[in-house]
């Protein structure tokens, strides 16, 4: 099975370690003696009780989430939370955004629905080539929360430090694309929110961290009790059925990480693989990395070789070589090279084999 896996280089549903996915297969038809699949399971049974309770667990270790912040298992994807999170923190009306890329628009389009919202920064203008400095944020003393997108998946650019917010501004980032990639400190942040299919697990789990004191605002007599965070971190995520599989697959995720020393590990391999293929890009002139300098992301490396037939020759080449899905997102064009911590460095080493030789048959 192993020998006939190539390197995916999708920027999500994207590679999951493969002991992950070989102990899944061995667990399929009989999880631990239960005799059934964890997906025949009752989510309020005892034996799935206890995966749950083991993922979260993980997760607090994985990411040391402090006292007082609850963890929420939901479904929807990170885009339902981007209606969520004003639905549930707007409180006097008023938010600001840090405009970045695709998703950290689709966030402020839903958020300009329910309220008040500033633009504390936007890099619009130079097609989303970097995330703001410090110094450059414009955010409303009396704003309910701040947003950012920590990882710029499509564009390729990601902080590379946690914004302060004027005081009593809770921060909300949906690290959908680089959580688990680099240790975090949560106690900086009202909300960390990702979907889990691009560094987590596969897509239908949504894991939302949020302060406990930002709970208890949302208008449940006016909007649909799914999307309440407090009558699911009431409800322990179940109010309804969670997405029962897919946090099964989370917590042999997060078994795996620690298995490898943890964020701090993984940080050091993403920042060797991104920086193997940064060291290239900048050694020659055939490419162009598309994202600047300061705001490189470690998870989704964007280039292009300014010529939109090379690109194309490039992605279906690159495919016929044994590694998919290195064409970059129809908004930016070019390649998108996504190594999220499941990326072997070997994949990073054949991928810039193959930039070289292509470069010199192409040049
Ligand atoms: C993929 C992605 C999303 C969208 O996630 P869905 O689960 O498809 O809703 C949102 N934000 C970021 C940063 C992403 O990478």
């Amino acid at each position: 099975m192993s020998e006939t896996r190539i390197y995916n280089f999708s920027a999500g549903p994207s590679m999951l370690p493969l002991s992950v996915l070989e102990k899944a297969a061995s667990e399929m038809t009989n999880y631990h003696g239960s005799g059934m699949s964890v997906m025949e399971m009752s989510h309020r049974s005892k034996v799935y009780d206890t995966i749950i309770k083991e993922t979260e667990a993980s997760l607090r270790r994985v990411l040391s989430i402090p006292e007082g912040y609850k963890v929420l298992f939901l479904q929807g994807g990170a885009t339902t939370q981007f209606a969520a999170i004003p639905m549930n923190l707007l409180k006097t009306g008023k938010a600001d955004y840090a405009l970045t890329g695709n998703f950290a628009n689709n966030a402020y389009k839903e958020a300009l629905k329910f309220g008040d919202i500033h633009l504390a920064f936007s890099s619009k203008d130079t097609n989303f080539d970097h995330v703001p400095s410090q110094d450059e944020l414009d955010i409303r003393p009396d704003a309910d929360y701040f947003y950012i997108c920590a990882n710029n998946t499509i564009y390729g650019t990601e902080y590379h430090y946690d914004p302060v917010t004027p005081a009593g501004v809770p921060l909300v980032a949906d690290m959908s694309s680089n959580i688990l990639s680099k240790p975090v400190d949560v106690s900086k942040y009202g909300v960390i929110y990702a979907g889990a299919q691009k560094n987590m697990g596969p897509a239908g789990v949504t894991v939302v961290i949020v302060r406990e004191d930002l709970l208890g605002n949302y208008p449940l007599e006016k909007y649909p009790v799914m999307l309440d965070w407090k009558t699911m971190a009431d409800k322990d995520s179940m109010y309804n059925t969670p997405p029962t599989y897919g946090i099964y697959i989370l917590g042999l995720v997060l078994e795996w990480v620690e298995q490898m020393g943890g964020v701090k590990a993984m940080q050091e391999r993403a920042e060797k693989r991104a920086g193997m293929l940064y060291d290239y890009l900048d050694s020659q002139d055939f490419y162009k990395a598309v994202a600047r300098k300061d705001s490189r992301s470690n998870m989704n490396v964007t280039f292009r070789t300014g010529n939109d037939e090379l690109d194309a020759k490039f992605a279906k080449e690159s495919m016929a070589a044994g590694m998919s899905n290195l064409k970059g997102h129809r908004s930016v064009g070019g390649m998108r090279a996504s190594i999220y911590n499941a990326m072997p460095m070997e994949g990073v080493e054949k991928l810039i084999d193959f930039m070289k030789k292509f470069a010199a048959d192409n040049a």
